[in-house]
């Protein structure tokens, strides 16, 4: 059974904490992408709501709209989708709604991560944005209400919804396949406000140190 329109309601209520209350992040990414932070530039990134998010948006604001695919081979990734889940643009940065966010807006950098075993364990990151999410070179800066309000959000929707449960458990195998590949350990914000490595090959799960992720992270362009 999909999630109503009601049950995202609930879930945007819970899940309002910024990522940080000390850092304006959004300050940090734009300077270098033409002033607009990058997860809010259209051509970076676009948010996918699912069924019940979209009717939920589109009764309450008028700040969305359906996105065209600019080309094939985003028709084709659009295309793909689960039925109901539609990919929407937001009118900018300059008029954001903070209470009409997507869940995706209030998440990103973020998805959450699962364990070989299919726990859930904490919050991996989008890595493609290394290197262009101010965020992604700092994760000592997130917050614990942050994580909590992002995991309890995430284990709502997936109480009804086995498709997200399975888009995540998957791509948590895609992140580990990566960073194998890389011989990089991934660094993950564990669910309770610890820090932790995944180790390549395997998955093992084990601690990390502030100092660690201060001195290993994907390094941000202008040395911040
Ligand atoms: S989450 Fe990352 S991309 Fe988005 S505004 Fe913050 S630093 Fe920029
Ligand atoms: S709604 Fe706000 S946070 Fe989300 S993409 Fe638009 S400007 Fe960015």
């Amino acid at each position: 059974m999909p999630n109503t329109p009601q049950d995202f309601a609930r879930v945007y209520a819970k899940f309002q904490a910024p990522i940080s209350k000390r850092y304006d992040c959004g300050k940090k990414c734009a300077p270098l992408n033409q002033g607009i932070p990058v997860c809010c530039d259209h051509d970076r990134a676009v948010p996918v709501a699912d069924k019940g998010e979209w009717d939920l948006l589109r009764k309450r604001t008028d700040l969305w709209s359906i996105y065209t695919p600019k080309n094939k081979t985003e028709q084709k990734e659009f295309g793909g989708m689960a039925e109901g889940c539609q990919s929407i643009v937001c009118k900018g940065a300059k008029f954001c709604e903070r209470e009409n966010r997507t869940i995706a807006c209030r998440a990103f950098p973020f998805f959450p991560y699962f364990t070989k075993e299919k726990e859930l364990i904490g919050l991996g990151y989008y890595w493609g944005f290394e290197g262009m999410c101010w965020v992604i070179s700092n994760l000592t800066i997130v917050e614990k209400p942050f994580i909590d309000e992002m995991i309890a959000a995430c284990e709502t929707i997936f109480k009804k919804d086995q498709d997200e449960y399975d888009t995540y458990t998957g791509y948590s195998a895609t992140m580990r396949g990566v960073f194998t590949k890389r011989n990089k350990k991934i660094p993950l914000l564990g669910r309770d406000g610890k820090l932790y490595w995944v180790l390549p090959d395997g998955g093992k799960v084990v601690p990390a140190t502030k100092a660690e992720f201060k001195t290993k992270l994907a390094k941000f362009p202008n040395g911040l």
